[in-house]
């Protein structure tokens, strides 16, 4: 290549082999670049594929990294030789020594190290800020300038790269000191806490001159320490060390990424407390409730009439043109609504007797269903997310919902990041090009990123850990988790992993988490910290994927149940013979149960059994439970009072025999192990 002229840059000399592709230092106009050359068959098909927008859009975001720790983009292009296509990209040429040679001639003070690894902060700040994840981040790529700061260099477009065709041809695929545990174990599918664990390296061993993992004979023991073996902790080398930074390298050291810290400022924040207490602040949500309708075309009206209010609600955008009024008074309402773009039913045969859902620009048009080859072309995925969003921007919402399905993710098809197995890998693509769209037109509101898996993903430890993994580094304000079928006869290990499954991600990422779907166990959610639950009015409620094979425009043929809190469940209610109402109401605790709300107060069962009243009855009292959690301030004493109703649910049962069996109550015993499960593990962290 030296000698060589690229569009006017004339390569003149060789500066160094990169993770992809080789840099030369070359001129043009009497100016000094560096230059970085590889081919064509480097890059990803998917990228490749296509106007090459993809490669394009990577560039694009490469031109809008503006830091002074950045090397900065000048220009690029692409060429012919010899029969092969290549790809160049320009960089400001960067003079100085790069931090491995820096280690290797002299000792970094401590001072130096910190006020170094500062400005990596800042560094990769702006490259992620760009979305681009900078995959090689080594001291071999940082260089340090004369007046003491520092550049980093070899970043971008390393997301457009087939590192499998770079292993085949023989070529050496980064330095594996810093790649983190998921790099080595499936590079394709990192994000940016990639980037993180890199940094916790390089701090280690700009304050130690050791690795985290001791002296390294192979790379095949390499590869297996930073997959399975805890780091050395930096005491061991520097007693004295504070305990923040100690506590930060851990972090940023950890195999699963979703237990790194979370963002540049959570890194920032461990750095900046200098004390003892070096844990990272959990944000506390305010316990939230949130109402999914149906047919409730008055429900609310009337309950507002009353004097009451709703905060949340969740509207199935098949409901925009039948339900007319009741979207007319919720958008007149302080009500925050979240639409439901019902994308999920889509994925299912039935959804063409569904008048709302086959009236969607974004339905099939064939009224077949919606497949996965049907999304797996780049133009056609954004078109889709285009057409879901914009939807539910017509109705001038605050908050959007990226378009996801129910997935077939079942333990026999693990949920593995590749679009052409299952729904799971394509929502997380969805999502992140939903938070592009919305990028491009300058939104402002929220993006709730949805999600649907089954129950055993989260029973089965490395199900469970990935789905973690992947959530947590996405790029939405909130997460909706719908899970297939966590109801009333789950038993304590399935409620338990669903339980902390969505507690780790919300307390992980420090972004609220909506619980889909689910009954009076939401409260029990609530006790330990998420924001929030989902349920229908007065209905029997979990999710099960069974209720999108409906075609029936009904809410799925599920009749109004009427809510007693002080035994914790809905039972459903014969209208015609309400004896079951009846007996209970006559039985020996039937004052204890009888409601007093303004709507079931003197009531004569039969009289009880109204939808109208019936469901504002369930909301009234949903309401009252959630300003009850509300003014608890520590979790301890929710939690204590959810034992507490437990308990009592559970003697009302033994004084209702007659009227129900043993098997009723069971839920009871099986949320009260959960609990205490739940309070074991808080002490342990
Ligand atoms: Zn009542």
């Amino acid at each position: 290549m030296i000698g060589k002229n690229i569009n006017g840059y004339e390569i003149i000399g060789f500066r160094g082999k990169g993770s992809f592709g080789t840099v030369y230092k070359c001129q043009k106009e009497n100016r000094t670049y560096a230059i970085k050359i590889f081919t064509i068959d480097y890059v990803l098909s998917e990228f490749a594929k296509g106007q090459n927008n993809r490669v394009t859009g990577e560039i694009e975001a490469l031109k809008k990294v503006h830091s002074d720790y950045v090397a900065g983009y000048i220009d690029d292009g692409s060429f012919w030789d010899n029969g092969w296509e290549y790809i160049y990209v320009v960089m400001d040429f960067v003079e100085g020594q790069d931090l491995e040679t820096v280690m290797n001639n002299r000792k970094i003070e401590t001072d130096e190290a910190m006020k170094i690894f500062g400005q990596i902060l800042d560094g990769i700040e702006s490259i992620h800020a760009q979305k681009l994840i900078h995959r090689d981040l080594k001291p071999a790529n940082i260089y340090l300038l004369d007046n003491g700061d520092i550049k980093i260099l070899d970043f971008g477009l390393s997301k457009l790269i087939d590192y499998t065709s770079i292993t085949n041809t023989g070529d050496q695929l980064g330095t594996p000191l810093y790649m983190s545990p998921e790099q080595i174990s499936d590079s394709k599918n990192i994000d940016y806490r990639s980037d993180y664990y890199a940094m916790g390296v390089i701090l280690f061993q700009l304050l130690t001159e050791n690795t985290p993992y001791g002296a390294i004979r192979s790379r095949e023991e390499l590869y297996y320490k930073i997959k399975a073996e805890p780091p050395i902790s930096i005491r061991f080398f520097i007693p004295t060390i504070n305990n923040n930074i100690d506590n930060l390298i851990m972090a940023l050291l950890q195999k699963e990424n979703y237990k790194r810290p979370n963002s540049i400022q959570d890194i920032k924040t461990y750095i900046e407390q200098e004390n003892e207490t070096t844990k990272m602040p959990a944000k506390s949500f305010s316990p939230s409730f949130y109402v999914r309708l149906y047919d409730d075309k008055s429900v609310l009206k009337q309950f507002y009439e009353d004097g009451y209010t709703v905060e949340n609600v969740i509207f199935p955008i098949n409901y925009q043109d039948r339900q007319k009024n009741l979207l007319k008074f919720i958008k007149s309402s302080d009500i925050n609504i979240i639409i439901d773009p019902a994308t999920m039913r889509l994925a299912y045969d039935t959804y063409a007797d569904v008048k709302g859902l086959k009236m969607l620009p974004y339905a099939p048009k064939d009224f077949g269903r919606l497949q996965l080859e049907d999304l797996e072309n780049y133009e056609d995925k954004k078109e889709y997310i285009r057409k879901v969003v914009d939807e539910q921007l017509k109705h001038g919402v605050k908050t959007v919902v990226a378009p996801f399905h129910t997935s077939n993710n079942s333990t026999v098809v693990k949920i593995k990041m590749d679009i052409n197995e299952n729904w799971f890998s394509l929502d997380v693509k969805l999502l992140e090009e939903t938070k592009a769209y919305l990028d491009s037109i300058n939104f402002e509101g929220k993006l709730v990123g949805g999600f649907c898996i089954k129950a055993d993903i989260l029973t089965d430890r490395k199900e469970r850990e990935y789905f973690l993994n992947v959530l947590s580094g996405l790029h939405c304000d909130m997460y909706w988790i719908y899970v297939d079928s966590i109801n009333e006869n789950s038993n304590v290990s399935q409620l338990y992993n669903y339980a902390t499954a969505l507690l780790d991600l919300q307390k992980s990422t420090n972004k609220p988490v909506i619980a889909g779907r689910i009954g009076t166990f939401g409260l029990i959610l609530l006790a330990f910290g998420l924001y929030a639950f989902e349920s229908g009015v007065s209905r029997f409620e979990s999710f099960y994927e069974e209720l999108y094979k409906d075609a029936s425009d009904k809410p799925y043929r599920m009749p109004v149940r009427y809510y007693i809190p002080e035994l914790m469940k809905t039972i459903s209610v014969e209208r015609k013979n309400p004896i079951r109402i009846e007996q209970l109401l006559h039985s020996e605790v039937g004052q204890d149960i009888t409601c007093h709300c303004q709507y079931c107060e003197g009531m004569e069962p039969m009289l009880l059994m109204n939808d109208l009243r019936t469901k504002k009855h369930f909301l009234y009292r949903r309401n009252e439970e959630i300003q009850l959690l509300r003014k608890m301030s520590t979790m301890e004493e929710r939690v204590a009072y959810m034992k507490g109703r437990i308990e009592n649910a559970m003697e009302y049962y033994k004084s209702l025999k007659p009227i129900f069996i043993d098997d009723d109550s069971k839920y009871l015993k099986t949320w009260s192990e959960v609990i205490e499960k739940l309070q074991e593990r808080m002490k342990e962290c």
